[in-house]
């Protein structure tokens, strides 16, 4: 299945110069979204996985998905204010302010696997922040995976030490 079309281009969204990755036209199309969380699961075969780690809001959609098919927890990343039990958060800088990134502080037991998730690779500064945070537990991470890498971007040097996956891959 040619996953890449079903993701609509939106120009200048949500500012001037971005093309904007609606993933929405996927997850409309049954089947576009059971091809595209089968091959995530596919491209994950054979390792050992206890949880996917992925922010709100596209990540949670994949996330809860990919999760059910492979058999592991889920565990929700979110905005501040957001998650009822202690937790630890991460702040970094995007190009206009800052974000904030939260998770429950007993979300990852020790030794866990965790694959880290998200809808797109663009810069890498939302899954950096992700990596950060899962790096605040002794868990081991098996690996990041995008739906979508913005190749041109380069994000993906952001990430020498982990095994990057993505299923779509867009230069622009
Ligand atoms: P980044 O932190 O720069 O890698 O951006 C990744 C996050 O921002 C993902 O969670 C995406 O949902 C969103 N994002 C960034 N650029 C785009 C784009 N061109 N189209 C759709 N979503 C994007």
């Amino acid at each position: 299945m040619k996953l890449e079309s079903y993701i609509r281009n939106i120009p200048d969204f949500p500012k001037k110069g971005i093309q904007f990755k609606d993933i929405t036209t996927l997850l409309n199309n049954g089947q576009a979204f059971k091809a595209a969380i089968d091959e995530l699961a596919e491209t994950l075969k054979g390792q050992k996985i206890d949880f996917v780690v992925a922010a709100e809001a596209r990540g949670f959609i994949l996330g809860g998905a990919l999760s059910y098919k492979l058999g592991c927890g889920f565990v929700p990343v979110r905005k501040p204010g957001k998650l009822p039990y202690k937790t630890h958060s991460h702040s970094y800088s995007l190009e206009y302010g800052k974000n904030e990134l939260h998770i429950h502080e007993d979300a990852l037991p020790k030794g866990s696997k965790v694959l880290i998730l998200d809808d797109l690779l663009a810069t890498g500064g939302t899954a950096e922040a992700l990596v950060n945070l899962v790096k605040k537990f002794e868990a081991d991470i098996v690996g990041i995976a995008f739906l979508i890498e913005l190749t041109e971007l380069k994000g993906k040097e952001k990430f020498k030490d982990y095994p990057v996956y993505s299923l779509i891959k867009f230069d622009i």
